[in-house]
């Protein structure tokens, strides 16, 4: 417990964050709960200079406003995914404007819509940054490598290997298939995989675990007819696949 309050008072100490919201004040008030919480905060307020700030600074947490000048949050979320695997959450106007995000698979990572509290947004990115921390693996160490058929997966150095080649995945993606592959006999809900990747708080819809397990695959060379590596379970949700 000590040690763990002790890194609480600064859980992102060394981040980046990248705040990209035309609203000031609102912009300001979320800087400052992230500045609060260790991260080296820079703020942009239109959405064609996010990129380019973005390509400096090489975020690893984004908060994405939809709705901004010059281009919108769709826009600037696709370009940042040709470059960068940060996590990106995004801020909406409407909750039904979430639904439609989710089918459009921009590459977000979790969705809050306005008005949301800020506190909530930093205790979701600390549930998250506590996810990959190897100090768990390191004191039960675990097998290095996890194969599936042509898939390479290691869990620490959180890289993936297909055919031998290295397959760039965003967080998000990489512990999906790391919570799947971790426990590859367990069919697992969306709920159980939203528990084990976003936090057991967070709320929304599950079908934005369906939106990465599509990036996925597509980055596996799976598809959802004939998937090698993550299975359907038709009623439950999803399951390692053996790679064959
Ligand atoms: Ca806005």
């Amino acid at each position: 417990m000590t040690s763990a309050a002790h890194q609480d008072a600064s859980p992102a100490a060394g981040l980046r964050a990248l705040v990209v919201e035309d609203d000031a004040p609102m912009a300001d008030l979320v800087a400052s709960y992230l500045d609060r919480d260790g991260y080296e905060v820079q703020v942009t307020h239109d959405g064609i200079r996010a990129v380019e700030v973005a390509r400096e600074l090489d975020p690893d947490v984004v908060v994405l406003d939809l709705g901004l000048p010059g281009q919108d949050g769709l826009e600037v979320c696709r370009q940042l995914r040709t470059f960068s695997d940060a996590y990106v959450v995004m801020l909406t106007a409407r909750s039904d404007e979430v639904d439609t995000l989710v089918g459009l698979s921009v590459g977000a990572d979790d969705y809050m819509t306005k008005p949301f509290s800020p506190r909530e947004l930093v205790a979701r990115l600390r549930a998250m940054l506590r996810r990959p921390r190897p100090l768990g693996a390191r004191a039960h160490p675990q097998p290095q490598l996890r194969s599936f058929g042509a898939l390479s997966i290691d869990p620490l150095g959180r890289d993936v290997w297909l055919d031998g080649e290295p397959v760039p995945l965003t967080r998000t993606e990489f512990d999906l298939l790391g919570a799947l592959s971790a426990r590859p006999q367990l069919a697992f809900t969306r709920r159980q995989l939203i528990d084990e990747v976003w936090g057991s708080g967070w709320v929304g819809d599950e079908h934005l675990v369906d939106v990465h397990v599509l990036h996925l695959r597509r980055k596996l060379g799976d598809d959802a007819a004939a998937s090698r590596y993550i299975r359907t379970v038709r009623g439950v949700g999803y399951r390692m696949g053996t790679g064959a």
